[in-house]
């Protein structure tokens, strides 16, 4: 079984689908991890967003991938982790753009098939259910108020960044923009998706309503 979780940043798809996937015992997998690591593999060459040449350069000599080590999952880049590099908001930014670079959308479309071939997986991203992977079993669209998702966003970076809540509602509507617009595997739900709304939801309400589906649609996951 293969479930999709898509929707725009800050809806909470991160945290809902790593409780979804524990509670399943599926795997879970980040594909804006991905979109994350080749930014940041870009930037650190050097390499302009535009220039598709460089970029497709660059990806025939990139390993991507993702590791296990004590239970949390890492992102590896050319055999270095960079778990923790990908997180920045100057990355966060390269990722929207990179993104919409079809380039770098069809290698990585390589590279989720192979994760997905193992089945039993929650894979969160913005076009699992409609690009990705159209005929998984079951898929969902988290969707909150921009407001809400910014102020979860704020919350998290605390700490780590100097942004002010102003800016990150900035940066994710400028996000949102990216994403919704791009001629390529453009952010929307699904036709056969399930829609929720988690801006007055609990990440724990989500997943009770996601499970609730799943086991309607496969009893033998109860229990
Ligand atoms: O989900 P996250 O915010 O980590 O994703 C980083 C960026 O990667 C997003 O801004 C989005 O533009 C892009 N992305 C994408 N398709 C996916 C996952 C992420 O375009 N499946």
């Amino acid at each position: 079984m293969l479930i999709t979780i898509d929707g725009p940043a800050g809806a909470g798809k991160t945290t809902v689908s790593r409780i979804l996937a524990q509670r399943l015992g599926f795997r879970y997998v980040d594909t804006g991890a991905l979109y994350r690591g080749v930014a940041l593999a870009a930037l650190a060459a050097t390499i302009d967003i535009a220039d598709d040449h460089g970029l497709e350069k660059m990806l025939k000599s990139l390993t991507i991938g993702f590791v296990v080590r004590d239970g949390v999952t890492r992102l590896m880049l050319n055999e270095q982790d960079v778990t923790d590099k990908i997180r920045s908001p100057e990355v966060t930014m390269a990722a929207s753009a990179v993104s919409a670079r079809p380039v770098v959308r069809q290698h990585l479309l390589t590279v989720q098939h192979a994760l997905g071939s193992q089945k039993k997986a929650v894979f969160e991203g913005r076009d699992m259910g409609t690009v990705v992977f159209p005929d998984a079993d079951l898929k969902f669209y988290l969707d909150a108020s921009v407001e809400v998702r910014a102020m979860r966003r704020f919350n998290e970076l605390k700490g780590q960044n100097r942004q002010s809540i102003s800016q990150v509602e900035a940066d994710i509507r400028r996000r949102d923009k990216n994403d919704t617009t791009r001629a390529v595997a453009p952010l929307r739900a699904a036709e056969d998706a399930i829609v929720i709304d988690a801006s007055d939801l609990s990440a724990e309400r989500v997943v009770e309503e996601m499970l609730t589906h799943v086991q309607q649609k496969y009893p033998e996951t109860r229990g």
